[in-house]
């Protein structure tokens, strides 16, 4: 099992699309799974929600692009003839652009042949793949890293030129989960009348790499930062569902307390925990349509 559990840890995404029914059991035992599930995984492409099996969904499909021009974010691409299959057909690619499972489905609605099943009308149903933990040697929570320390860290690392396109993405998201004290804080900092969303452009304008170390130590004591990484369950668009747990672990080697991410069979593979991992390469990555199916061994 020992080499199973490596040999996984080391798989690229693309292999591990290919990979075989023994390699993903392996690895849905390395991850700590309960009971452990056959996964069944072919090298597919992630389509929208609902779509039908794979050879149902060929034939079904008639090229017509409804589903791409209704969807708010623009994520569905159409299959190119040097693809070699499905020529026209969509999909989508979670690191250039996930499935936001967007209320309603609009793409379901929109597709006029039921290759995207009219069956469902939520994004829990969306049945399009499965998350799994690929790189868990690079995993933040696996490491006890914060990841939005570790994001602002990245963003600090890059001398004289801080993205703050990133920056401003991270501050938005963090400035209104601050607690009462910590914005007291931040606004005597910046020289602030209020902290919000809204005065995000504000402290841009103070950004240097002072100002930039002063958010990494203040964010290292605050208390949104003092877990590890949960980027992909927060982000999750039906994070309601529990896709993702938590499972508090004793790593054999180093006798420490780690806490690994575990998917679990509510994940649809939306894609949006890939594209919101934030190691260099996702730590999480999606197999389409791969499924849940729990057996006995
Ligand atoms: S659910 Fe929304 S984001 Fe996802 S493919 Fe359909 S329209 Fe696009
Ligand atoms: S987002 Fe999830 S998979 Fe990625 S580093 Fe964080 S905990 Fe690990
Ligand atoms: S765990 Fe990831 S792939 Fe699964 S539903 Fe949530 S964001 Fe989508």
């Amino acid at each position: 099992m020992a080499n199973i559990e490596k040999k996984s840890a080391k798989l690229n995404r693309r292999k591990f699309f290919k990979g075989s029914t023994l390699v993903m059991v392996g690895g849905a035992l390395a991850y700590g799974i309960g009971s452990a599930r056959i996964l069944r995984s072919e090298d597919l492409l992630l389509r929208p929600p609902g779509a039908l099996e794979e050879n149902a969904f060929l034939a079904s499909c008639i090229k017509c692009g409804q589903c791409l021009q209704v969807c708010p974010p623009q994520v569905v691409k159409l299959g190119k003839i040097d693809q070699g299959f499905g020529i026209g057909t969509p999909y989508i690619v979670p690191l250039e652009g996930a499935c936001i499972l967007c209320r309603g489905l609009p793409c379901v609605l929109a597709c006029p042949t039921g290759a995207l099943d009219h069956e469902i009308s939520e994004g829990k149903e969306a049945a399009m793949g499965l998350a799994v933990i690929s790189r868990p040697d690079t995993c933040l929570s696996i490491k006890g890293i914060n990841g939005l320390v570790f994001q602002l860290e990245n963003l600090a690392e890059v001398k004289d030129s801080i993205d703050l396109g990133k920056l401003s993405d991270l501050l938005t998201g963090l400035v209104e989960k601050l607690t009462p004290a910590e914005k007291e804080q931040w606004k005597l900092k910046f020289q602030l009348l209020e902290l919000s969303p809204r005065v995000v452009s504000q402290i841009l304008t103070k950004i240097n790499p002072v100002s930039m170390k002063w958010i990494i130590e203040f964010m290292k004591g605050a208390q949104q930062t003092q877990h590890a990484c949960r980027i992909c369950l927060e982000e999750c668009p039906i994070n309601e569902e529990s896709p993702i747990s938590f499972k508090e672990k004793i790593d054999p080697d180093s006798g420490k307390k780690i806490v690994h991410p575990i998917v679990q069979k509510t994940c649809v593979g939306c894609g949006v925990c890939e594209m919101k991992c934030p190691t260099p390469e996702p730590s999480i990555t999606i197999v389409p349509r791969l499924k849940w199916k729990e057996v006995s061994v």
